[in-house]
């Protein structure tokens, strides 16, 4: 495969500079017989310097021998016939492919309008890594900043959070919410009475039980040490009227302990619907108003704040 014949100094640089780089570079004509390909191209689908292939055959050389693309099927022809049904189609086009060496390529094909085809690729193998890496080390720390360790759900800061941006949707679109803050009952005692770890048992039994009983669209955070905020975005007075009961209801139908197959816990709520003029502070100001009647009134029950 000779080098084109040139003696503009431009057309000699730019050939100069594709033989040295680490782009793979590859000409194809309108019958998709490789025309020229860099020394790149050829080192890397293993082609000796004068072995001119269509693009089918070289695909064949890649699956047979275990060179150049990475081609992981059991049906060649197959793949063969879908990979040209996309190839040359567009002016443009960009994808990543794998090499059989493990690099990870970003290959461009572009189309002249005569029908011949410039083929460059760049070894994004480093780059895809380390983006990774940063993507995976911010997905787990932006989990980990939203998260309770105990039990798994929304802590403080994200469930409030959440109750901001409800509460801007009800000023946007009269979204109404249902704003529930629940409290476990006499939880000290249960401390106090079966120990640390069986109280962080209780904690996460809560977290499952009530989890299980929500919508996909709730939210549903721990504010505090046994102390739980809820919202249920569009719900009306009746549907909370029915629903916090049966929530109340789960958990002190429940047995937690299996060391103590007697054992029950309960809770109490308070519970209103965020209002326009609220912010997150107004809000739980009155769900926690409410829950402290619900205290007053002898506890696992829900009252409404005034
Ligand atoms: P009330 O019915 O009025 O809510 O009484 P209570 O005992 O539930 O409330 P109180 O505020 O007196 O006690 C809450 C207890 O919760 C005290 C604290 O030690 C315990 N607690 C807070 N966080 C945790 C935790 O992560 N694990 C465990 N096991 N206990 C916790
Ligand atoms: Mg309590
Ligand atoms: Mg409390």
């Amino acid at each position: 495969m000779p080098a084109p014949a040139t003696t503009d100094p431009i057309a000699l640089q730019l050939l100069a500079a594709q033989q040295d780089s680490p782009l793979l570079v590859a000409l194809f004509d309108a019958a998709d017989q490789l025309q020229f390909a860099n020394p790149a191209f050829r080192s890397s689908y293993n082609l000796d310097p004068d072995e001119q292939l269509t693009w089918a055959e070289l695909m064949t050389k890649s699956y047979t021998q275990g060179t150049g693309s990475l081609i992981q099927t059991l049906d060649f022809p197959a793949w063969l016939a879908s990979a040209r049904s996309r190839r040359g189609k567009l002016p443009f086009r960009a994808f990543e492919c794998d090499l059989c060496d493990g690099r990870w390529m970003w290959m461009t094909e572009t189309v002249r309008s005569d029908g011949w085809m410039l083929c460059v690729a760049s070894d994004i193998t480093d780059l895809k890594s380390s983006e990774r890496a940063v993507r995976q080390a911010r997905d787990v720390a932006q989990r980990a900043a939203q998260t309770d360790g105990l039990t798994g759900i929304s802590n403080r800061a994200h469930v409030l959070l959440q109750l901001e941006q409800h509460q801007a949707q009800l000023r946007a679109n009269k979204t109404p919410c249902g704003v529930v803050l629940l409290d476990l009952d006499y939880f000290k005692r249960i401390n106090d009475t079966y120990g640390h770890p069986a109280g962080d048992t209780v904690l996460q039994h809560f977290a499952r039980t009530v989890h299980a009983a929500l919508r996909r669209e709730d939210c549903f955070g721990r504010v505090g040490g046994e102390e739980f905020l809820l919202l249920f975005p569009g719900m009306d007075m009746d549907s909370l009227t029915t629903t916090i009961p049966r929530i109340l209801a789960l958990v002190s139908d429940a047995h937690p302990l299996p060391l103590f197959p007697d054992f029950f816990y309960t809770c109490s709520a308070g519970v209103d619907l965020l209002r326009p003029e609220d912010d997150a502070r107004k809000a739980y100001h009155r769900v926690d108003e409410a829950l402290y009647a619900a205290k007053a009134a002898g506890r696992n029950r829900c009252e409404w704040a005034p």
